[in-house]
């Protein structure tokens, strides 16, 4: 008897989503971001929910080896770039599109026989201060990285910081697109400015800028990166993390819950105990009353997460019993609204789901 707990991925949300952003930039060409086992979701079924991306974008070198072997033979990009000498080699072999966001990896470059020629990402930092060259500095990268012979196509790439907020009182897109053209000037080459924050507001950031290729990921599994929530995008959950009740505890005013002791009953209740623990990926930090679906009625979270369950309030659910099922988030329940009352987004719930955690593969609205 298999634990009722299972992520179900929703293959026909992930096309729907890719077309969202494509209505989005209609202009651009699009790199679906499947880095991190594509955002917890499985990289071999990212591939196929994202065919008619124009490329994948990734972190893990080896993974996008992978990628060639499941036969994806449209472009593949690391976003992060490459690490050492060895990785160079690789590149070439593959048809790998690196970063390239430090004057180390172009002297790796310069000093590596490649033998077939490789694309290049330069990577600006346009404000961020994570990984990039400084715009003073990225014209003479730019020239040292043409002259090397089997460097073949050289495209501009920024990333935002606060894409999900238009007005940041600290740093603007605006401000970051500026920094950009300043320092990328009229370099010949395509440009790669947005993450899902800037496809999203594309209409706003776009009319005057070259933005070749953008780099969706988050908006594609069905989240946002801040601010308002997937479905006012029309983005639809890529992934619902479903369980059952597994125990039922009748209890009094006074009463105590789970570790700690953390819930006191101010009165008789029923509560319900569900299969998914932190050690499924779930955050322990989520508090008190973080939603979930407990046989299509939303209630809430009682007492602390632990390793392998957790406990709901049964109160709004009069009816339920063992064996009811439990949404903890996606389908009817967006992922976001469980991040934001967990204090993290996303993204993070989704990469975090745990091995033990089952993955099966359905239709948004059916039953998993
Ligand atoms: C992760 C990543 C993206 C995708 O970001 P989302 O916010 O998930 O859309 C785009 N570009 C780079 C460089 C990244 O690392």
């Amino acid at each position: 008897m298999p634990r009722p707990l299972f992520a179900t991925i929703h293959p026909d949300s992930m096309q729907h989503n890719l077309s969202q952003a494509r209505t989005c930039a209609p202009m651009a060409k699009i790199w679906a971001v499947v880095k991190a086992d594509a955002y917890g979701h499985g990289l071999e079924r990212a591939m196929h929910g994202f065919a008619t991306a124009d490329g994948l974008a990734l972190i893990e070198l080896e993974n996008a080896i992978r990628l060639r072997e499941l036969g994806w033979i449209k472009p593949i990009l690391l976003l992060e770039g490459f690490f050492e000498a060895a990785d160079v080699p690789l590149l070439a072999e593959h048809n790998i599109v690196t970063a390239v966001h430090s004057v180390e990896q172009i002297k790796l470059l310069e000093y590596t026989q490649l033998y077939r020629p490789i694309d290049v990402y330069l990577k600006m930092n346009t404000g961020m201060n994570r990984l990039g060259l400084r715009p003073d500095e990225y014209a003479a990268a730019y020239k040292r990285l043409r002259a090397i012979p089997d460097v073949r196509n050289i495209t501009h790439m920024t990333h935002f910081a606060n894409a999900d907020e238009l007005e940041h009182p600290l740093l603007t897109i605006a401000e970051q697109v500026r920094r950009f053209q300043i320092g990328a000037g009229d370099l010949p080459g395509e440009r790669s400015l947005s993450n899902s924050g800037g496809v999203l507001h594309q209409a706003m950031i776009s009319e005057h800028l070259q933005n070749d290729w953008v780099r969706p990921g988050i908006m594609l599994y069905g989240g946002t990166p801040g601010g308002r929530s997937a479905g006012d995008f029309g983005l639809r959950p890529t992934m619902t993390l479903r369980s059952e009740i597994i125990g039922i505890q009748h209890i009094e005013r006074g009463d105590t819950v789970g570790y700690g002791s953390r819930f006191v009953a101010d009165g008789p209740m029923t509560i319900g105990v569900v299969a998914c623990g932190y050690a499924d990926g779930y955050p322990r930090s989520a508090p008190h009353g973080t939603p979930v679906i407990v046989d299509g009625v939303r209630t809430g979270l009682i007492g602390r997460v632990s390793m392998d369950m957790m406990t709901v309030d049964l109160s709004p659910v009069p009816n339920a019993r063992i064996g009811s099922k439990v949404t903890l988030w996606g389908d009817g329940l967006p992922i976001d609204d469980v991040a934001h009352a967990a204090g993290t987004i996303g993204y993070e719930l989704m990469c975090a789901v745990a091995p033990r955690v089952r993955i099966a593969e359905g239709r948004l609205g059916t039953d998993g």
